[in-house]
């Protein structure tokens, strides 16, 4: 399959190398044309365990890698690493489902994808003598799971950048803590745009091209790299199979499914599946109080000139989602010269608008909703009393928005990306109605919100108890291109 960049149809290269290379070198995205004729139906798919559907998306998006290599790697990301044997469960809850994607390592969705990347990015360096500099802007769940994913993997160092004081206790606990020889991680002064932005920057730097020269490639575990959307195309098959499987839905009818959004990665995955053929009816685009694409899917101009807001959802605390482009370069049907200028205008003015026939496609696919703080906590409060189901945050905002939908005539699936233990305090306050008493940190939160509901944190979660801080650098966002070179220095 041959990948090119969503700002131009020059430089191709195959999967092998747009995995490793993470984002193109004119800071466009990585997609294919083939992706709009290749067909999986979920009759293609009956049957199948989920190592099994994954083999056949992966061999057909990242067609390049041998069969024993995805094959292995499979095997080696999804046998062992996940709680829960199904990998990604459908359950129910109330009138909807929940897509369980939390069942990984770090509890959060970003671990099916990034239990699979180092599998893949080993296999593409394998016998090159390249190695690889990943380097990560988090949010606060993709940084752990990158480097769960990625330690002590050979060739391979990490460095992840996170803005400081703005993930939850957890969330900073989890990555301070990261052993292995081959880590980086530093606080950044500065919200998530911000340190996204910086890394795209370095990407675009003289620093890739120096470290290029050393036989160092620099490259992202972000959501920009195909590495980690392919794996997520997967679940959406997988939980279409659980459903008919369940009888819940007749083989070939359609579904929704409602995605917390925050960089368009996941809800893009899911329109992957949809292009390849799984029978979706609308993604509905579910965003916090930063909700640049609720008014970006209503009136068609994207506008991040606003205020940033600080929620109870960090991981969607975003104003550029940068999957987005790569949607936004299937609904133009391929014109490249059409998205470099509204990125150009993003960048320049902070603002581009979409018209027309291309907003008609868009919308009327991509359905949208946002919930506020208080509208999240009150959902995790009915989740609990009404269907006596403890969500996480991000999870809460969606479902808000899916209970919220016009048209309840197909089922709709809830996509629940995280554990409600990494974000103890924001559950435990929405429950009850008020912080805890004194001065305590995330632990006391999380035996609260154990006792309070009998659910038990996940064990690496509740581990972190005893484990020392090892990371404790903070730097500015001019900082952090001196950060990879002494990562680097140390990686290799
Ligand atoms: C990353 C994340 C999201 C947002 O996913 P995107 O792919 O960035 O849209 C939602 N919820 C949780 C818990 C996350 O970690």
């Amino acid at each position: 399959m041959i990948y090119h960049s969503t700002r131009s149809l020059e430089n191709g290269v195959n999967a092998r190398e747009a995995l490793l290379k993470g984002l193109c070198d004119d800071g466009g995205l990585y997609v294919s044309d083939e992706l709009l004729t290749c067909v999986l139906t979920p009759d293609m798919l009956k049957g199948l365990t989920y190592r099994e559907t994954a083999l056949r998306v992966f061999s057909v998006l990242l067609s390049d890698f041998t069969k024993t290599e995805l094959a292995e790697g499979i095997e080696r990301a999804y046998a062992d690493n996940f709680a829960s044997v199904a990998v990604t469960p459908v359950t129910r809850v109330g009138d909807e489902f929940l897509l369980e994607l939390h069942h990984g390592p770090t509890s959060a969705f970003k671990d099916v994808a990034l239990c699979m990347l180092p599998q893949l990015m080993s296999a593409a360096l394998k016998d090159t003598g390249r190695r690889v500099m990943i380097a990560t802007a988090t949010s606060g769940d993709t940084g752990k799971a990158a480097l769960s994913g990625f330690m002590n993997v050979p060739g391979i160092g990490i460095t992840v950048f996170y803005p400081h004081g703005k993930v939850s206790d957890i969330q900073y606990l989890q990555m301070a803590t990261q052993e292995g020889r081959n880590v980086a991680v530093a606080a950044v002064e500065g919200n998530f745009d911000d340190v996204q932005s910086t890394v795209k920057k370095i990407f675009a730097s003289d620093l890739r091209q120096e470290l290029a020269d050393e036989g160092v490639e620099l490259s992202s575990a972000n959501s920009i790299n195909i590495g980690r959307l392919v794996p997520q195309v997967v679940y959406y098959f997988d939980a279409y199979r659980q459903l008919v499987e369940a009888n819940e839905v007749e083989q070939g009818a359609k579904v929704d499914f409602c995605v917390p959004t925050g960089n368009f990665g996941d809800v893009l995955a899911g329109y992957y599946a949809y292009r390849m053929g799984l029978p979706v009816r609308h993604f509905i685009v579910a965003s916090n109080a930063n909700n640049v694409l609720t008014d970006f899917l209503t009136t068609g101009v994207y506008d991040r000139n606003r205020p940033f807001v600080k929620t109870i959802t960090p991981s969607m605390d975003i104003l550029i989602s940068s999957n987005l482009e790569r949607m936004l370069y299937y609904a133009s049907e391929g014109d490249t010269a059409l998205i470099a200028r509204l990125m150009e205008n993003l960048r320049n003015e902070g603002v581009f608008r979409v018209e027309g026939e291309m907003l008609e496609r868009i919308r009327s696919l991509f359905k949208c909703g946002w919930a506020d703080d208080a509208e999240t906590s009150a959902m995790i409060r009915e989740a609990w009393r009404k269907d006596g189901r403890l969500v996480d945050p991000h999870t809460a905002v969606a479902l808000k928005v899916a209970r919220e939908r016009a048209d309840r005539s197909v089922p709709c699936v809830v996509l629940s990306t995280a554990s409600p233990f990494k974000f103890c305090r924001d559950v435990y306050i929405a429950l009850t109605g008020r912080p805890l008493e004194g001065d305590p940190d995330g632990f006391a939160y999380m035996d609260a919100l154990s006792g309070l509901t009998s659910e038990n944190a996940p064990a690496p979660l509740a581990g972190l108890r005893s484990m020392p801080v090892l990371h404790k650098a903070v730097v500015r966002p001019e900082g952090m291109a001196g950060f990879i070179r002494a990562a680097v220095a140390r990686a290799f």
